[in-house]
């Protein structure tokens, strides 16, 4: 069954696709300005002039051409109930097609589902995806870091993404060191790497449109007790994290699995973001490890296990793998060591 006809069996009535990494998803058709109206037995793809002959060439889809604003044209040929993607509308195409005839009826998730559980060429292109990123950190563990700033290991990682054939970085490469590594999101600066500081770096690119994610958190020469403890307690959860990871489990449960044990070694205030997320053609999407989250895994998913401890002022600590869920355990993609590297 293709992704279209998949969708047309989950939907109970005419569903707008106006989420463009969904239209891609669903199509292959990748656009700046596009929709899909999915209902069973039809699919029609409505984009503008700029768009139309490569909208021709995609299978199983009818082309609509439309004007630019895109929306305009959806409320002028559109009627009866169609459900829209609550998370991608924004309010004022949501008036726009208000304006017409359509009865809008707000649906959240039902592409993000399907989009969820990968088939093999979507794990075959995040295999590579994660095989680059491997590769990134073996070769910038073997150079120096003592004196370089954060911002020149940040570029030298994009540098080697190029080298390496990757499309291009997944986000912006994350290097903090020291008390900056203490921010979840600390951006690389100019500040020089010392001696005896923690320095994550959280990084992942792109292959044929798919992403990877990685993090290590490596040691500038030697750490003190406490950055030390606080290591061995991260690589602890993470790894009763990837144990928590199999199909059936619920996002809530992973993540309390791996917390717990930072709770109960004291710092269970120094975590506060969530376990994990999915990761595809984007890189952050369903299911998502956290504590709110409404999600179970299934075999097939694709998620990080990426516990962290901050201690502000001091330095921070995060250990990210790549898994793929299987039904009693999890393959994980990442193979970058995660005892303690020391880099000088
Ligand atoms: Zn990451
Ligand atoms: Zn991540």
């Amino acid at each position: 069954m293709t992704r279209l006809e998949r969708l047309q069996e989950r939907i109970e009535r005419p569903l707008l696709v106006s989420d463009l990494v969904n239209v891609r998803y669903l199509t292959g058709f990748r656009s700046s300005n596009a929709a899909l109206l999915v209902e069973r037995g039809r699919v029609r793809l409505f984009t503008d002039f700029r768009y139309a002959a490569a909208a021709k060439e995609v299978p199983g889809v009818e082309f609509v051409q439309a004007k630019r604003n895109l929306y305009v044209s959806l409320s002028e040929q559109l009627r009866g109930i169609v459900a829209f993607e609550a998370r991608a509308l924004t309010y004022d195409r949501y008036e726009t097609l208000r304006s017409g005839e359509l009865e809008l009826v707000p649906t959240r998730g039902e592409v993000e589902a399907l989009r969820a559980v990968k088939d093999q060429g979507e794990l075959d292109a995040i295999r590579a995806a994660a095989a680059i990123t491997n590769e990134i950190f073996g070769r910038i563990a073997e150079e120096p870091w003592l004196g370089r700033t954060e911002r020149e290991i940040a570029l030298r990682i994009e540098e080697l993404y190029r080298e390496l054939g990757a499309e291009k970085p997944a986000f912006e490469t994350g290097v903090a060191a020291g008390a900056n590594s203490a921010l979840p999101h600390g951006k690389p600066g100019d500040r020089a790497i010392a001696e005896g500081q923690t320095v994550v770096v959280d990084t992942g690119c792109v292959v044929d449109g798919y992403c990877s994610d990685c993090t290590r958190t490596f040691a500038a020469g030697r750490l003190s007790d406490d950055l030390a403890r606080a290591y061995d307690v991260c690589l602890r959860a993470q790894e009763t994290g990837l144990l928590a990871c199999r199909a059936g489990r619920t996002g809530v449960d992973v993540d309390r699995d791996a917390r717990a044990l930072i709770d109960a070694e004291g710092f269970g205030a120094a975590f506060g973001h969530g376990l994990g997320h999915g990761v595809g053609l984007e890189v952050h999407e369903a299911p998502y490890l956290n504590q709110e989250s409404s999600d179970t895994l299934a075999a097939g998913n694709v998620v990080t296990v990426e516990p962290g401890i901050y201690l502000t002022g001091v330095g921070g600590i995060r250990i990210e793998d790549l898994v793929v869920v299987t039904d009693d355990a999890v393959e994980v993609l990442t193979s970058f060591p995660k005892e303690l590297v020391v880099v000088r």
